[in-house]
């Protein structure tokens, strides 16, 4: 198949942007857009530096670093026609166990304008409960110590920074690209914290030299397997170590309010816009909610890909009925938007054979992805006395998911939580299941003083047991 190049000289491309967390999500979204705008000669200065900070990372880093950062981009069309990318626009990249100083100083050099992140729901090291920044946190209480030589990406950022005011570098914008309500108030949120409490002139600097806007961020990108490796080099005609594919739909939407400055974006179709928050409502109530509740109970069922659950009509109908009866009525549309084609949309983009996105990937992280996509529509529920079947039902799948890793057809299976406490461990092996709805991910609320959601839980979690998840789900249908 055809790869499509990029059309610009890459050696005159200069970066204009930091990136921390360089993962699948950010390869196919925002350096989609960059790659595709710094075709603009006016642009060029606005190439993207890379930054990872975990030891995970390795693999990918070293895949990147062989192909000097040049990856292929294969976006997958619910027509089944699939295009295919060279995206040049990942100029450099560094790898924090390998070269630390790298970022510090791409953070305080004045070229760079915009740090943006992709660091994940539960990266921002904020307590449910409390919506506060965990200053008790290993890594942070490390960084906090030892500011020169930090770990996490809020001792990396305080100390770049600290060096771009002492070098007179001038103001920076930080946008976070992650699926959080209100992004921006979030990021800010955690690095400010971080910051007061390691460095108040640093704190008071930023307060003037730094901005944080929220954006909405779209486009399902699965992750890629070393299967996936060879069948997109097959299918392509590519020696590619780091591909990434995902689906044809993308949106960014964001807010205006960039201190040093911004790519022109818009000219590749990025939305820019006063306020964000009813874009990001919508997205995370209606996809991102309904990605978390179809994963477990398919999982489960026994599927493993989005697209095979959804040629289940009891799934479907399930979603369907999550969005229309449960969900919309706590979407305010926003005016250029027809809800109705949102969601059948939005069914349409997880039924697509070619993106076939991982379950396991919805599954991952459901202690950070509870409190963002299920809990804020689920409290207002309660107060309005609505029907709490269909979450109930979810919230019982889920500890039938952590708790006895063994699907309806008896395959056991390994789960991911990365933020899962000790004390969530053993509320999941309690053998009371109240006990489980005191879980850090539902710590917003009290789910044992709401008596219909609890009456609800407790039918569901002993009928799974007993029938299995599927069939409990043909009995809420
Ligand atoms: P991924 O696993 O491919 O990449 C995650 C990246 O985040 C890695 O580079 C990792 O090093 C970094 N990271 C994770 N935790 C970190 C931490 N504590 N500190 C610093 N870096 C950290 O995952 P992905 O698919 O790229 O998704 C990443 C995020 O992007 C999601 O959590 C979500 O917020 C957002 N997103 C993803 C999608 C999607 O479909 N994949 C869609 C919209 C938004």
């Amino acid at each position: 198949m055809d790869v499509f190049s990029y059309n610009y000289d890459r050696k005159q491309i200069k970066s204009g942007i930091l990136h921390i967390g360089v993962g699948n999500f950010h390869r196919a979204h925002e350096e989609f857009f960059t790659n595709k705008l710094l075709e603009y000669p006016d642009q060029q200065h606005w190439g993207i530096h890379g930054a990872m900070l975990l030891p995970t990372d390795e693999h990918l880093y070293k895949s990147l670093i062989k192909q000097d950062n040049e990856y292929t981009l294969t976006v997958c069309g619910r027509n089944g026609q699939d295009k295919t990318y060279r995206i040049g626009s990942l100029v450099s990249l560094d790898w924090s166990l390998e070269n630390p100083e790298n970022i510090l100083s791409a953070i305080a050099d004045k070229d760079i304008r915009i740090i943006t992140l992709t660091i994940t729901e539960g990266g921002y090291n904020i307590e449910k409960s409390t919506g506060e920044f965990i200053l008790n946190d290993e890594g942070v209480r490390h960084d906090l110590q030892n500011p020169h030589t930090p770990k996490t990406t809020f001792g990396y950022v305080a100390e770049g920074l600290r060096r771009r005011k002492s070098a007179g570098n001038g103001a920076v914008t930080i946008l976070s690209c992650d699926n959080l309500q209100h992004n921006g108030d979030t990021a800010r949120k955690s690095f400010m914290s971080f910051v007061k409490a390691q460095d108040t002139k640093l704190a008071a600097w930023m307060e003037e030299n730094v901005t944080f806007p929220n954006s909405m961020v779209d486009r399902i990108t699965p992750a890629t397997r070393p299967d996936d490796v060879v069948r997109l080099n097959t299918k392509n005609g590519t020696n590619d170590e780091a591909p990434v594919y995902c689906e044809d739909f993308i949106q960014w939407v964001i807010e205006d309010k960039f201190i040093a400055g911004r790519p022109a974006w818009e000219r590749v179709g990025v939305e820019f816009t006063d306020d964000v928050t009813a874009y990001e409502n919508m997205k995370l109530s209606l996809l991102n909610a309904s990605h978390t509740l179809l994963s477990y109970p398919s999982f489960l069922a026994g599927y493993r890909k989005v697209d095979d659950a959804m040629r289940d009509e009891r799934i479907v109908r399930f979603v369907r009925t999550f969005m229309d009866i449960d969900i919309t009525p706590y979407v305010p549309t926003p005016s250029n938007i027809d809800l109705d084609l949102y969601k059948q949309t939005l069914i349409e983009r997880f039924g697509n054979r070619s993106v076939s996105d991982q379950i396991a990937r919805l599954c991952f992280d459901g202690i950070s992805k509870f409190p963002i996509y299920v809990m804020p529509n689920l409290i207002k529920m309660i107060q309005d006395d609505a029907d709490l079947t269909r979450v109930a039902y979810l919230i019982a799948a889920y500890r039938h998911y952590l708790k006895y890793r063994t699907d309806d057809k008896g395959n056991s299976f390994e789960i991911a939580e990365p933020w899962m406490t000790q004390k969530d461990v053993n509320l999941i092996d309690s053998h009371e299941p109240t006990d489980f709805l005191s879980l850090s991910a539902f710590r917003s609320t009290d789910l044992m003083a709401a008596d219909a959601f609890l009456k609800s839980y407790l039918t569901m979690v002993d009928a799974i047991k007993s029938n299995g998840a599927m069939s409990v789900l043909e009995s809420i249908l």
